[in-house]
């Protein structure tokens, strides 16, 4: 055992149990993966790669790590969706990371965009390069349900390219978010990766909060 889990074990980010990499269902605990398997979705083969139904104990660990700073949580979210590809689809299709970005007035009052955090352990524990392409506009929230007048606000372009087109080229991508909602973000972001020159973009979230998943 290293001495950084001796000083900071591993916790479950569901219910805070101790818990440990070497087991299968890491990062859950038990008694947690096994409420969770009901939330499970099964990956439809059309790479879009989401773990779980965004609700109960997840929902309320999403938002503590969005709002409240719980950092930590970066590590087990990361872990999931790795666990969820390497079952379902594997590592070797992917060339490069990318992901939804925060605004950058966001990023300075919160001190770090979400989704980068997780975007940079998937990248240390896979060994893919993760890259900025995307930037988001100002004055636009973290997600759909954030907006009260998403309606004014959806003809919009909400994000752009402001990547090196050299480091996009013909690469097979995966764009990393959070939560989706609409999937409306993921499919203007995919949208911009390919305009600029990706080869193909898969996509992956912890969680849907569609009703139909
Ligand atoms: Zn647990």
């Amino acid at each position: 055992m290293k001495l950084i889990d001796l000083l900071y074990p591993k916790r479950c980010p569901l219910c805070g149990e101790v818990t440990s990499e070497k087991i299968g269902y890491y990062p859950l605990c038990e008694k947690c993966n096994i409420k969770q398997k009901e939330n499970r979705i099964n990956y439809s083969g059309d790479g879009f790669f989401c773990v779980y139904k965004y609700n109960g104990k997840l929902r309320d660990a999403v938002l503590k790590y969005k709002y409240e700073g719980e950092i930590w949580l970066a590590e087990p979210f990361a872990c999931m969706i790795i666990n969820y590809i390497e079952q379902n689809y594997g590592f070797d299709s992917f060339d490069i990371l990318a992901f939804v970005p925060v605004n950058d007035k966001r990023l300075s009052t919160r001190g770090y965009d979400q989704v980068y955090e997780i975007a940079k352990i998937i990248s240390k524990k896979k060994k893919i390069r993760v890259e900025k392409f995307l930037k988001k506009k100002e004055n636009y929230g973290d997600n759909a349900v954030d907006r009260k007048d998403r309606r004014q606000r959806i003809s919009e372009d909400k994000y752009y390219f402001a990547g090196d087109k050299n480091l996009i080229y013909n690469k097979r991508v995966l764009l990393l978010d959070d939560i989706v909602t609409t999937g409306a973000t993921l499919r203007d972001c995919k949208a911009l990766l390919i305009e600029n020159g990706a080869r193909n973009v898969c996509t992956a979230v912890i969680a849907s909060g569609r009703k139909d998943l």
